[in-house]
C-alpha cells in the first residue's frame, strides 16, 4: 500500500486528543491562559456538562488584533521564543497548542481587548476563522467554546457520565482556586453559583474551602515546601511551582495524610515538558526532593493524622436496594425493614452526637438569610457554615451523611427556615436522616450489627416495626 501524508484537518483532530480529552481539559487550558495573562478575576461558566457551552472571561492583558487572527495556528505562542526559555518558564503555556487543539474540535469565539476601548471578536469552527469583527469589550479576554467534539462524535462516546465529567471539571477548577489565592474566581456550573473572593494569603483561601488544617514548612537551599494537612478527607493535591501535577513518589511518601503540598523549585531544576498535558514533571538530579521529604515526614511524626475515608458520590443507594434484609439467628429468622433500620441507626448517632464534620470538596452557596439560632443549630449538628451578606455557604456536613447534592442541602436548610429555637429541630433532624439514609453505604451486615446493638431495636421512635421475627419451629411446622 502506498504511504502518503494525512491531510492537515485529520492530523489536527487526532492530535487534539493528546491535550483535550474532555471538557475539564478545555477548562484547564483556558484557566491557565487567563492566569498567564495576569488576570485578577476569572469567571467560569459551564452548561450541559461542558460539551454544549464553556465560557471563561478574564480581565487580563488581552490579545492584540494581529495575534487574534493567528491564535489557533499550531505552535503559535507569545510565551516562548528561544529554546533556552524552556528552562526558565514562568508561564503555564509555552507550546501554543491549546487553542489550536480546542478550536479544531469545537465552535469557538474569542473576544478580547488590550485596553478596554478597542476590541475584536473572532469566530472559529473546526479551527478555521469564519468571522472577524470589532466589538465593544472590557479589557481582557472572553473565550466561549461551544459544541465540543461536534466534529469528532466518537470522542463524545468516550466521555463518562455527566456526574463524573462535572466532578472532573470541579476538581480542575479547584486546583487553580487553591494555588492562586490572589485571583477572584466566579463560577457558574450548571446554574449553581459560587464565588471565591480574592484572599490575602493561601492559608485563608484553604481555610474557606477545607476548614481547619495543620501546616508545615520545609526550606532548603534548593527548594521549599508548604505542606497543608487537612482534617477533612479530600483528594490529595501536589503542586510544583503552582502547577498541579501527579507524582507517584510524592504520593507514596505522603500516603498517610490528607494533604495539599506546594513545592517550589528553581525553574531550571524541573522539566515540565515530559507530558503532553504537563501533568507530570521531572526534577533535576541536582536536587533531592524525595529524600528530603521522606526525612521531613519521619521527623514530624506528630503530623501523621490517620485519614478517614469519605466519598462524595451523588448516587442514591437506598432506592435500588431490596426493602428487607433477612438474617438467621439460632432460633429464628429476622426480617429487617432496611430504611427504618437505617433511620434508627442514624437517629441514635445524632442524639448521642456521634458525628464529626467532614468538609465538602466544593462548598454549596445559598442565597438565603437564616436567624442566628438556626445557624447555631446547623453548627451543633456538625455543619460548617459561613455567612456572607445575603448568602450562606455550607462547606462541611456531619459525617453520618456520606454524600449529598445541592437540592438535598437546600431541603435541609428549608426545614430550618422559621426555626427560632434550638428545640424546634424535628423537621431538621428528619431532613438530615432522609439524606443520611438515602446515601448510606452501610452493608447489610453492618446494618444488622449496628441495629442489634441498639436498645430496643424492634421499633422505631414512632413505634413502627423494624424487625419481624419468625420462630424456626414455626417454619419447621410448615413443612
Ligand atoms: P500557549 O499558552 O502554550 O502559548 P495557547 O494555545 O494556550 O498556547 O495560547 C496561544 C496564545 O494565545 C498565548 O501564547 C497567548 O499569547 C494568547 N492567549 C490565549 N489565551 C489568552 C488570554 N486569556 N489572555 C491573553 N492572551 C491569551
Ligand atoms: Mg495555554
Amino acid at each position: 500500500m502506498k504511504i502518503r501524508k494525512l491531510p492537515d484537518y485529520v492530523i489536527n483532530k487526532i492530535s487534539a486528543g493528546e491535550v483535550i480529552n474532555n471538557p475539564a481539559d478545555v477548562i484547564k487550558e483556558l484557566i491557565e491562559n487567563s492566569i498567564d495573562a495576569n488576570s485578577s478575576e476569572i469567571i467560569i461558566q459551564v452548561k450541559g456538562k461542558g460539551l454544549s457551552f464553556i465560557k471563561i472571561k478574564d480581565d487580563g492583558e488581552g490579545i492584540e488584533k494581529e495575534d487574534l487572527l493567528n491564535i489557533t495556528k499550531k505552535n503559535w505562542t507569545s510565551k516562548l521564543s528561544r529554546f533556552e526559555d524552556l528552562f526558565n518558564l514562568k508561564t503555564f503555556g509555552f507550546r501554543g497548542e491549546a487553542l489550536h487543539s480546542i478550536s479544531s474540535v469545537s465552535r469557538m469565539i474569542i473576544r478580547s481587548s488590550i485596553d478596554g476601548f478597542e476590541g475584536y471578536e473572532a469566530k472559529f469552527e473546526s479551527g478555521n476563522l469564519i468571522d472577524f469583527k470589532n466589538c465593544y469589550c472590557n479589557k481582557g479576554t472572553t473565550i466561549i467554546v461551544k459544541d465540543l467534539f461536534f466534529n469528532v462524535p466518537i470522542r463524545r462516546n468516550f466521555l463518562s457520565s455527566s456526574k463524573t465529567e462535572m466532578k472532573k471539571i470541579k476538581n480542575v477548577i479547584l486546583n487553580y482556586v487553591l494555588a492562586f489565592e490572589r485571583i477572584t474566581f466566579k463560577l457558574s456550573l450548571s446554574n449553581k453559583h459560587l464565588v471565591f473572593e480574592k484572599a490575602n494569603n493561601r492559608d485563608e483561601r484553604i481555610k474557606t474551602i477545607f476548614g481547619e488544617f495543620q501546616k508545615r514548612v520545609l526550606r532548603t537551599s534548593d527548594f521549599s515546601v508548604e505542606l497543608y494537612i487537612l482534617e477533612k478527607n479530600t483528594e490529595n493535591r501536589i503542586f510544583v511551582n503552582l502547577r498541579p501535577v501527579v507524582d507517584n513518589k510524592i504520593s507514596q511518601i505522603l500516603s498517610s495524610l490528607n494533604y495539599i503540598i506546594f513545592i517550589n523549585v528553581n525553574p531550571k531544576d524541573v522539566d515540565i515538558n515530559v507530558h503532553p498535558k504537563k501533568l507530570e514533571v521531572k526534577f533535576s538530579k541536582n536536587i533531592n526532593i524525595y529524600n528530603e521529604l521522606r526525612k521531613f515526614i519521619s521527623e514530624n511524626k506528630d503530623i501523621k493524622i490517620k485519614p478517614k475515608y469519605i466519598q462524595i458520590s451523588n448516587q442514591s443507594n437506598i432506592e435500588n436496594k431490596p426493602k428487607f434484609i433477612t438474617t438467621i439467628s439460632k432460633n429464628s429468622i429476622l426480617i429487617i425493614h432496611r430504611e427504618r433500620a437505617l433511620r434508627k441507626i442514624y437517629f441514635q448517632k445524632l442524639l448521642s452526637k456521634q458525628y464529626k464534620t467532614q468538609m465538602l470538596t466544593f462548598p454549596y452557596t445559598f442565597k438565603i438569610k437564616l436567624p442566628d439560632e438556626s445557624l447555631k443549630i446547623l453548627k451543633v449538628y456538625g455543619f460548617s457554615v459561613m455567612v456572607k451578606e445575603n448568602e450562606i455557604i455550607i462547606n462541611g456536613i456531619p459525617d453520618i451523611i456520606e454524600s449529598l447534592n445541592y437540592e438535598d442541602m437546600e431541603l435541609i436548610l428549608k426545614s430550618l427556615d422559621n426555626k427560632k429555637h434550638i428545640f424546634e429541630v424535628e423537621a431538621f433532624l428528619n431532613g438530615i436522616l432522609n439524606v443520611a439514609v438515602k446515601y448510606s453505604k452501610l452493608s447489610d451486615d453492618e446494618i444488622i450489627l449496628k441495629l442489634l446493638s441498639l436498645k430496643n431495636p424492634n421499633f422505631d421512635h414512632n413505634n413502627r416495626r423494624i424487625i419481624y421475627e419468625i420462630d424456626l419451629n414455626e417454619i419447621e411446622n410448615k413443612f
